[in-house]
């Protein structure tokens, strides 16, 4: 077999068979096929799709690139949770301390930013120290002791999304549905989980820009856990404006620690008691939704949540004083309150673009493998139907220099579009 003729199958729209799959995903994995092969062959996937059955085989022959984690003799029931990918989503820092603090145990392997997508590992990494390249040992004893974990993927599990991911980070390949399906999936069947929590994001700032296709996404997701043996429940959550204000690595982190203390953007908190109290039913602590919800609640406000973020922190290494103070959070240079030049009702806050303005400033990569800054980002001060007065703060813009600031205020502003007339606030999730 050779990787030109798969790439050029699938070019003409053909099916791929099971082995031509696997010979693909295992050649690469061993760095026998280059990164422009398979760049052109996701590109070709993108362009021309998949069939169910050819997303589960390359799930499959993904979560098999490398070992799957068995997590049997360190938890009860091993849950884990999975954003689709959005801008300001830092859910992961409030509802895996949240769950951890109610008993449910839960150790999550996360990614890298992804197009103008945040990643959960460069934001934590905005706290010096954090370690995220755990090993597969250091993983299970960590979960077994405090029942938290928060890292990188490791290294011999799914080696093949791992090269994907970044190739299809600066290819232009990133929205496809059996793409995002089999690196998710993939994942997470590596990962020994048994049970599955997706958060499927959309919206504007989302890879699933409508309702039919987050659905899809999320019926081939099932389809897929199921016939791993996977139990996997989905939530479609709202993308079309940032979810909370924050929108960049440190000032994420930062909102996250104002939630984990009871404060935080309502919308932000809100969302995240919603994905704790399925968690909670998914691990089986939580009999119903309400109870779930409740525990969640109290273990904001007992304190108890945060706490085990500092034990996650301090466990891996990072440096705690950092969750103490945030003023030691690292801190852009310049700093501009943009405040709204009318007065009116907020009827877009376009979460992509903003998104975008994000990458711009620094907070993500145009290349493979560049550093982010951990300092920029925004603020957005408004959410879609809210009444904004002229010269209200709209956004507050945190840069590192003064032509990407000027750059910046100019991308953002066209992120909001005003109405006269009331206009409904978006819903946070959709059935
Ligand atoms: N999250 C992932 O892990 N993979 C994708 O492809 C998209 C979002």
């Amino acid at each position: 077999m050779r990787a030109v003729d798969i790439i050029i199958k699938k070019r003409e729209k053909g099916e791929l068979t099971g082995d031509e799959i696997k010979f693909f995903v295992d050649s690469f994995t061993r760095g026998e096929t280059p990164d422009y092969q398979v760049a052109a062959w996701a590109m070709a996937v993108l362009l021309n799709g998949m069939t169910a059955r050819e997303t589960t085989d390359l799930t499959l022959a993904m979560a098999h690139s490398g070992q799957i984690l068995d997590l049997s003799s360190v938890v009860d029931i091993a849950v884990d949770k999975h954003s689709s990918g959005g801008v300001g989503d830092k859910t992961t820092f409030v509802v895996l301390p949240v769950v951890a603090a109610c008993g449910l145990p839960v150790g999550k392997m996360s990614g890298r930013g992804l197009g103008f997508s945040g990643g959960t590992l460069d934001k934590i990494e905005s706290i010096p120290g954090y370690r995220v390249d755990l090993s597969t040992a250091e993983f299970k004893q960590q979960l077994k002791k405090i029942g938290i974990v928060l890292t990188g993927q490791s290294l011999d599990l799914d080696p093949a999304d791992g090269k994907l991911y970044a190739l299809r980070d600066v290819t232009g390949t990133v929205q496809s549905i059996p793409l995002i399906a089999s690196s998710i999936m993939s994942k997470k069947i590596a990962g020994g989980a048994q049970a599955v929590l997706l958060d499927i994001k959309v919206g504007l700032g989302a890879f699933m820009e409508n309702l039919e296709d987050a659905r899809a996404l999320s019926t081939l997701m099932i389809d897929i856990g199921n016939l791993a043996g996977r139990k996997v429940m989905t939530v479609l959550s709202d993308m079309n404006q940032p979810l909370g204000e924050a929108v960049g690595n440190a000032l994420e982190v930062i909102e996250a620690l104002n939630t984990l203390h009871g404060g935080g953007p309502v919308d932000f908190r809100e969302h995240c008691l919603h994905v704790s109290a399925q968690m909670l039913m998914l691990g089986q602590r939580a009999l119903d939704y309400e109870i779930g919800r409740r525990m969640a609640e109290v273990a904001i406000a007992s304190g108890a949540a945060f706490e085990k973020f500092h034990i996650l922190v301090a466990a891996q290494g990072g440096d705690v004083s950092y969750v103490d103070d945030l003023e030691k959070f690292p801190q852009a240079k310049f700093t501009e309150i943009v405040k709204a030049d009318r007065s009116g009702y907020l009827a877009q806050v376009n979460a992509r673009i903003i998104g975008e303005a994000a990458v711009a400033l620094g907070a993500g990569r145009a290349r493979k493998g560049e550093t982010v800054d951990h300092a920029v980002g925004f603020l957005v001060h408004g959410k879609v139907g809210d009444y904004v007065q002229q010269n209200q703060p709209l956004f507050t813009i945190y840069a590192n220099s003064e032509v990407k600031l000027a750059e910046a205020r100019l991308s953002v502003q066209a992120a909001f579009q005003w109405s006269d007339q009331p206009i409904t606030a978006l819903p946070l999730f959709y059935n």
